[in-house]
């Protein structure tokens, strides 16, 4: 199996490698690994507890926190494991590795007229995205795609490979679907339903000045309740090509038909100050490629980011005020952006959901993004994330795991039941505490 360690040359930069945000932590782990096989996995997992070391691991290196990132660990990077392994098309089943990305799984996926909740951009694997719970593509009509796992193939902390389902090792099939970071095992298959291809998926939008926030998202709150979980209804605001910032509406639409397609896009068209609207784009079909591509263009490779997140119910006049600060303070051009999204799990027509760690989410999503090249800003920014959501804490109701930033603040991602219960798992599976855990957690 590939292996260097700290003094090898290259390490630093293997290390960098690892991370898709250019802002890393200072720690170092002692070994990096890249098992091909799950054998060389459990070979990986029993090497580090033999030598006293913990174990980090590694799937797409999407986590905006570098997660993986940790002092004198065992790192065991499974981007080298990204294969579609199955799709079983008359089952409505798939099996994928951890590292394959959800943008060439929905790819093979649309190849057979079948669909996944995978991430909105090209990049974050399927193993990081699935165990945190998922805000996927058509995302408001499946529920979080960790809902989609029916089981997980995990190599333990004593080297057993395990299948956990409904059926077999429950308790570890439960962690698995939302805790994230804190998963005591290395998934190394996940074994998921898989649904028919929506056959109208649209985009609409309509970009606004900055003048109008408020109007915009008074509306926003007015109409989040109603809006049919087909449709992705979200706001961005970001810089414009001049500078300027401007709020983009946007309701990605994954229908049945052309006729209900137009039926949900036209939402868009009742915002009261329409005709303020610099430009928009009431009905585009699309391809997933484009969606890819659209979603895409705000999240460049290569760059430093802070991050940091809020769930709600809040009505908008009180949120308004905290969305606006961090709008006036958005600190770099041109890819900083805040995003608002109607996610609405109390919609009627959205499922149930399962007995699972993922158990916090609430009507509206509020996220920060900061973007930026120089490393002398890292401080300014890294404060800029945490203290816009610091300020609004009064108002929200947990965090989401997708864009966490706990190493800096601390947020509720799960119920107070379900942190005692993923206790219990933890010390059953992992008495010793092998796995490394989230950031802010011993
Ligand atoms: C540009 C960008 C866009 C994003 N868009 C979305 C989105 O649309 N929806 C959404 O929900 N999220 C989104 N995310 C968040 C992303 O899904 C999470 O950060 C996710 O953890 C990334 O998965 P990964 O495998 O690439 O990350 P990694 O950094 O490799 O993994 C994150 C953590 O998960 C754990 N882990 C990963 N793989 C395994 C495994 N096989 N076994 C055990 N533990 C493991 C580890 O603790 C690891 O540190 C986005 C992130 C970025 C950077």
């Amino acid at each position: 199996m590939r292996a260097v360690s700290r003094p090898d040359p290259g390490f630093d930069e293997a290390l960098r490698g690892t991370s898709w945000n250019a802002l890393v932590p200072d720690a170092r782990p002692e070994i990096i690994a890249w098992p091909t096989t799950v054998e060389e996995v459990v070979e990986a997992v029993n090497g580090a507890r033999e030598a006293g070391r913990q174990v980090a691991v590694r799937s797409g290196g999407h986590s905006w926190s570098a997660n993986h990132v940790r002092e004198g660990a065992t790192l065991i990077d499974l981007g080298g494991m990204d294969s579609i392994l199955e799709i079983n098309r008359e089952a409505r089943t798939a099996i994928v590795q951890p590292g394959c990305h959800g943008s060439d799984l929905v790819a093979e996926l649309v190849a057979q007229d079948l669909f996944f909740p995978v991430g909105h951009c090209i990049g974050p694997a399927l193993g990081g995205y699935l165990l945190q719970g998922g805000f996927g593509w058509n995302g408001r009509v499946y529920g979080p795609a960790c809902q989609s796992v029916r089981a997980l193939d995990v190599v333990t902390a004593d080297g057993e490979i395990v299948r956990a389902s409904a059926d077999s090792h429950p308790e570890l099939y439960w962690a698995a679907r939302g805790s994230g970071p804190g998963f005591p095992g290395v998934v190394v298959a996940f074994h998921i339903d898989v649904y028919e291809l929506p056959r109208e998926i649209v985009n609409c939008a309509y970009v606004y000045p900055e003048e109008v926030l408020d109007e915009v998202f008074t509306w926003a709150g007015e109409i989040g309740h109603d809006i049919p979980p087909q449709m992705e209804f979200q706001i961005l605001t970001h810089f414009a090509h001049d500078g300027t910032k401007e709020i983009v509406v946007a309701g990605p639409t994954f229908a049945d038909t052309e006729e209900e397609a137009r039926e949900i896009t036209a939402v868009l068209q009742g915002c009261p100050v329409v005709e303020r609207a610099k430009f928009g784009f009431p009905y585009v079909p699309v391809g997933m490629e484009e969606m890819f591509g659209a979603v895409n263009a705000q999240y460049p490779d290569d760059h430093r980011w802070a991050v940091d997140n809020m769930w709600t119910n809040a009505p908008a006049p009180e949120l308004i005020p905290g969305v606006r600060e961090i709008v006036d303070t958005l600190p770099a051009a041109p890819f900083s952006h805040t995003l608002w999204l109607a996610w609405e799990p109390g919609h009627p027509d959205c499922p149930e959901r399962e007995e699972m760690a993922f158990s916090v989410e609430d009507d509206t999503y509020i996220a920060a993004y900061g973007v930026w090249d120089d490393p002398g800003l890292d401080g300014a920014n890294e404060r800029w994330a945490t203290e816009r959501m610091e300020a609004m804490e009064h108002l929200a109701t947990g965090i989401q795991l997708a864009d966490e930033n706990l190493a800096r603040r601390t947020g509720r991602f799960m119920t107070d039941a379900n942190y005692e219960r993923y206790d219990q798992v933890r010390d059953r599976y992992d008495p010793d505490g092998l796995f490394c855990t989230w950031a802010s957690r011993p």
